[in-house]
């Protein structure tokens, strides 16, 4: 029984660096969040001893009595947290959910309809060196010149190549899609509707946006996004399709599910059934509504600074810097200097390469978990915009990004 710190104090002195950093400085990557310390002592229990292959009541190993019930708790509260017929809690990540997914309503070779990586959509969703782009026929959808999805192309596209899915959903985007719209589609061309909820899932949760459950044959999402729980994935689904997709998660693609993860994956369902979540899902929506107007005012755009579409309904904004000094690179590492995590990315038809691109994506959700308010997150803006300025003082801006951090504080108790 070893501490870690006596066992391993190299891997330790990471971990500390890690927590130490997660907490004096604002992340932003709108992909990232904070799991409650529940769902992290969840994760790092027992349950990371015990093969369980197989589901809830059919394992092929013995002594399954207690995961047994852990993984039914996760797989009844996701089902009622979403209203969906069928839930399967044991994709270890979003893309093996997403793998699982595919494999279970298309066979290799057939044509799939997703959003364009570069517009937004995500590497399962038909990117050339990932499985969906290598093994199925590929037609991409876009974003037109407002930055919303080009609902126009998506039917002509249907019409045109009769895919056997179609995949709604997305990386960076920020607006809601028209589910009730690629549901017609869908129907019109008899493709199955796959949403990829993985970056909106807690919004959903928390009733501030659509309900894709309501109008997919099968809906995939990560946990460990704005749903707040741990790193990994699940499928919702219509009960038709539960036996394929069953068989597509175990034996398809995996083998033991991760059990620890499943019983984190429990907690933070239930969290996310709360009205503290609800009204925190507010916050990271407001958040971003904010950074948004404050990247569109007369000064920021002063300094070559707009966001895509607009505005956002989401949690996250995409900044357009085609018309800045900065590339997306460097944005991104005079954010990281004062103190603010973020991901450069691509923006629609960008003039520069993927590892440089013109744009970066910001979310609120690990901020709103944080505890962060309007009134924040208007000092966070601020400071985005003051940075991106050409006559930016990191000194200062980094003591107004730590006065933030530790107004705020993360894991109190845990760390020095
Ligand atoms: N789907 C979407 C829309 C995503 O944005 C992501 C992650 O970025 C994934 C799937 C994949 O999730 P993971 O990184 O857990 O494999």
């Amino acid at each position: 029984n070893t501490p870690l710190h006596e066992l391993d104090p190299d891997v330790a002195a990471a971990l500390d660096a890690e927590l130490n950093r997660q907490q004096s400085t604002l992340e932003m990557i709108a992909s990232e969040n904070f799991a409650p310390v529940a769902v992290m002592e969840a994760q790092g229990s027992v349950l990371t001893n015990k093969y369980a292959e197989g589901y809830p009541g059919r394992r092929y190993y013995g002594g399954c009595e207690h995961v047994d019930v852990a993984e039914q708790i996760a797989i009844d509260r996701v089902k009622e947290l979403f209203g969906a017929e069928y839930a399967n809690v044991q994709p270890h990540s979003g893309a093996s959910a997403n793998q699982a997914a595919l494999f279970a309503l298309a066979q290799p070779g057939d044509t799939i309809l997703g959003l364009d990586l570069a517009h937004g959509g995500h590497l399962t969703h038909g990117m050339r060196l990932n499985f969906s782009g290598k093994q199925f026929n590929v037609v991409a959808y876009h974003v037109d010149d407002a930055g919303l999805v080009d609902m126009a192309e998506v039917e002509r596209l249907a019409k045109e190549h009769r895919p056997k899915v179609i995949i709604a959903g997305w990386s960076a985007y920020p607006r809601q899609l028209d589910f009730a719209e690629f549901r017609r589609i869908a129907d019109e061309v008899e493709a199955h509707l796959w949403v990829d909820m993985a970056h909106f899932a807690g919004l959903v949760a928390a009733g501030l946006h659509p309900n894709p459950v309501e109008y997919a044959d099968v809906v995939t999402s990560t946990t460990h996004k704005t749903l707040g729980g741990p790193r990994g994935g699940i499928i919702l689904a219509k009960k038709a399709f539960a036996k394929k997709l069953n068989s597509s998660v175990f034996p398809g693609f995996q083998g033991g599910p991760l059990e620890h993860v499943i019983a984190a994956k429990a907690v933070s369902f239930k969290v996310a059934a709360t009205e503290e979540f609800k009204e925190r899902q507010q916050r990271t929506i407001d958040g971003a509504r904010i950074l948004a107007e404050r990247l569109t005012a007369a000064d920021a755009r002063e300094a070559g600074v707009n966001v895509l579409s607009g505005g956002t309904d989401v949690h996250l904004i995409l900044v357009d810097l085609r018309e800045s000094e900065l590339d997306g690179q460097q944005a991104e590492d005079r954010l990281h200097e004062v103190g603010i995590t973020v991901n450069r990315n691509a923006v629609p038809n960008d003039p520069r390469p993927p590892m440089v691109t013109s744009g970066l994506r910001i979310g609120t959700p690990a901020l709103a978990t944080r505890g962060f308010t309007a009134e924040d997150f208007t000092e966070v803006a601020d400071v985005i915009a003051e940075t991106l300025k050409p006559t930016f003082d990191a000194a200062a801006l980094k003591a107004r990004v730590t006065a933030l951090a530790e107004k705020h504080p993360l894991y109190p108790g845990l760390g020095k």
